[in-house]
């Protein structure tokens, strides 16, 4: 089919819904200081998104994750975990408290055309990493009561739950408790994510689940062969159950970077520097941050990092949409959390993605599956699968 000339796309891409369903921007929230309502450079903060830059991208809103990093299996760990989680669900709310013009939280796949059609930006909540539920699954309840919509068990490295795709196997997939938890986000209707997991959880998800699985972050390896994206045995088998992959752009599931773990060492030292804003004035955090910047060049001159342009991201993208279809492929594009291109810095950039699958011929109708319709049908879906009082 022929494709509408190329000035009539921006207006396209701002009529779609468009939501991306992995959004660490959480983690920014944290940062003292940091406003979600300026427009800030990743060049200069290393963030992707902010308010401004999600109405300039077209992006209307997302699965805004609470992101645990993986510590250790203790009751110690477990509990930090549990604390770093809950005031992070917090912060979530304080940011749409504190924005209700911008933001507003969203439960249920409705509430997202309700909230975009107000002009506000739509938030969904998600959990990446379920580590800091610790011993007590049950704790599930109060993350669903919060608003969590969508459940990534597992993160980099294996834990209670079942193993990593990044990690050695040690569970052979889901732990017992594992597949209680899986039955759990089932009964609640949450979406269970397989990102992140190893390809025998995601088997045995699609096996326990009575809803469509997602992959809400997650890329082709077909197109680059690496553990963290998926073969196209299992997307076709995610798409049969009505579900959606949603494209990553993390570098380094994108091309091949080989270690360096001198660069490793400079980076960690520079966020030791960054962990430190707290109590500092506002001008005393700016000369930080701009030594961290400065800091930052610095590595990427003496260490440089092979980095993935947007048509990489892009191949991933397109492969998905030749093998399952428009309605099975989607956006998760990792922000404020390793995601970003060469050519696609920042959410601010995502009308490229639109205007590049006008280029290829898919439809309006396709692209709004493609942006939002797909992963609201996978919420829908879960919903529906709740597990309601007899
Ligand atoms: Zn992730």
């Amino acid at each position: 089919m022929a494709a509408p000339p190329v000035s009539a796309q921006p207006n396209l891409h701002r009529r779609l819904l468009c939501l991306d369903t992995h959004l660490d921007t959480p983690s920014s929230l944290a940062r003292p200081g940091w406003d979600m309502m300026q427009r800030h450079n990743r060049d200069q903060d290393f963030t992707q998104v902010d308010q401004p830059r999600m109405v300039e991208g077209g992006l209307d809103g997302g699965f805004f994750a609470i992101y645990t990093p993986q510590g250790p299996l203790t009751p110690d760990g477990m509990a930090a975990a549990r604390d770093a989680a809950t005031l992070r669900a917090v912060a979530i709310r304080e940011l749409v408290a504190a924005h209700p013009r911008q933001f507003e939280l969203a439960f249920a796949a409705d509430d997202a055309a309700r909230i975009a059609a107000s002009g506000k930006r739509i938030v969904y909540q998600s959990i990446e990493n379920a580590y800091p539920l610790g011993e007590d699954i049950g704790l599930l309840n109060l993350f669903y009561k919060l608003g969590v919509r969508m459940l990534g068990l597992i993160h980099f490295r294996n834990n209670q739950f079942g193993d990593s795709a990044t990690d050695k196997p040690q569970w052979i997939g889901l732990s017992p408790k594992g597949r209680e938890l899986a039955v759990l986000g089932n009964d609640l209707g949450m979406v269970l994510d397989a990102s992140h997991a190893s390809d025998a959880v995601f088997d045995q998800l699609m096996e326990i689940s009575r809803a469509p699985i997602i992959l809400s972050h997650s890329g082709c390896r077909a197109v680059f062969d690496h553990p963290r994206n998926i073969d196209d045995e299992r997307i076709k088998k995610l798409a049969a159950k009505g579900s959606t992959i949603q494209i990553n752009s993390y570098n380094s599931y994108l091309i091949n970077v080989p270690p360096n773990p001198d660069r490793d060492k400079a980076r960690a030292a520079l966020g030791q520097k960054m962990r430190n804003l707290a109590g500092l004035t506002a001008a005393q955090r700016d000369t930080v941050m701009r030594d961290v910047a400065q800091g930052r060049k610095e590595i990427e001159a003496r260490y440089p990092e092979p980095r993935a342009t947007f048509d990489m991201y892009m191949s991933h993208v397109t492969h998905a949409l030749d093998l399952v279809g428009p309605d099975h492929v989607g956006v998760g594009c990792d922000w404020d959390g390793g995601g970003g291109v060469t050519g696609m810095e920042d959410v601010a950039a995502i009308p490229k993605i639109t205007e590049r699958l006008v280029k290829l011929g898919y439809t309006e109708n396709q692209l709004a599956g493609f942006w939002g319709g797909n992963a609201l049908r996978v919420l829908k879906a879960a919903h529906e699968a709740r597990k309601t009082a007899a």
